[in-house]
């Protein structure tokens, strides 16, 4: 039997990584989807071949709704008698400004990005979900979804709209055994938080530290297992008591 298939979006580094590394650890063959840093994606190629799994590096732009659909479709050609069971929607960017001086590219670029790629990735894989009535989708939301942060009205926005996809979409598609949640991170130790004063925002958390990527693959972990198949359309935090 091959093995089950599971896409994670923006899987070189980061949270993703460690989602990567999760999902392997759990038996599933990992695709590892990412932009540009070919050896990133490498370096957590290699970490899941050490988790005992296998993998494969799936380099697409998920902004780009062609490019996407090229990729899975090209994938999809190679596997025709597979499909993708577990997709977690991670990939994200942030460009902070303040609305006063947001330049269009920041706004379209963060939404496209965090929001936009829910659509061009989710519709590619949705289909086979439903036919084979199984199916994990894991958004990876943020505390600024969910609270709004100042100097990320974009960002904000993009992670607010995928909580409402989140819910929305899992009502369409529990009938069919696929559930959809979203995991909520407050600050975690990754590249994302390059820049910012780290020793300022620990002492707003109630757990006085950042998190780490592993804690969040963890919650990943749960909710693609059978265990988790009555959780959906839910938003679920990840961030130390730091409450909105
Ligand atoms: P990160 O370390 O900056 O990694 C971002 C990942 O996304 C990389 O793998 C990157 O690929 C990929 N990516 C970016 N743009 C992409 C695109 N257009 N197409 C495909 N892949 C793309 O970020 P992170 O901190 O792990 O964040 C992961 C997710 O968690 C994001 O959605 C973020 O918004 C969310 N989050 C993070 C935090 C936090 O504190 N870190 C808090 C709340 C929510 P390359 O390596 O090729 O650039």
């Amino acid at each position: 039997m091959n093995m089950k298939n599971a896409l994670v979006t923006g899987g070189s580094r980061g949270i993703g990584r460690a989602i990567c590394v999760e999902l392997a650890r759990k038996g599933y063959h990992v695709l590892i989807n990412y932009v540009s840093n070919d050896e990133a994606a490498q370096e957590t190629l290699n970490k899941v071949n050490e988790a005992g799994s296998d993998g494969e590096l799936l380099k697409f732009d998920v902004s780009d709704l062609e490019a996407t659909n090229r990729a899975l479709q090209a994938w999809q050609e190679t596997h025709p008698e597979e499909y993708i069971e577990v997709l977690v929607n991670n990939a994200g960017i942030r460009k902070d400004n303040l609305l006063i001086w947001l330049e269009p590219m920041e706004w379209q670029k963060v939404i496209n990005t965090n929001l936009g790629s829910f659509y061009n990735v989710t519709r590619a894989l949705l289909q086979p979900m439903l036919t084979h009535k199984k199916g994990r989708i894991v958004n990876m939301a943020s505390l600024s979804g969910i609270k709004g942060l100042p100097g990320q009205t974009n960002y904000s926005a993009a992670k607010g709209g995928l909580i409402a996809a989140t819910k929305a979409l899992a009502q369409e598609v529990a009938p069919r055994k696929v559930t959809v949640n979203a995991v909520a991170p407050g600050f975690i130790h990754t590249d994302m938080v390059e820049g910012l004063d780290l020793d300022e925002i620990k002492k707003t958390i109630p757990a006085r530290r950042l998190g780490e990527p592993e804690e969040v693959a963890a919650l990943v972990g749960f909710l693609v297992s059978d265990q988790a198949g009555y959780i959906t359309g839910q938003v679920i935090s990840v961030n130390g008591g730091l409450y909105t």
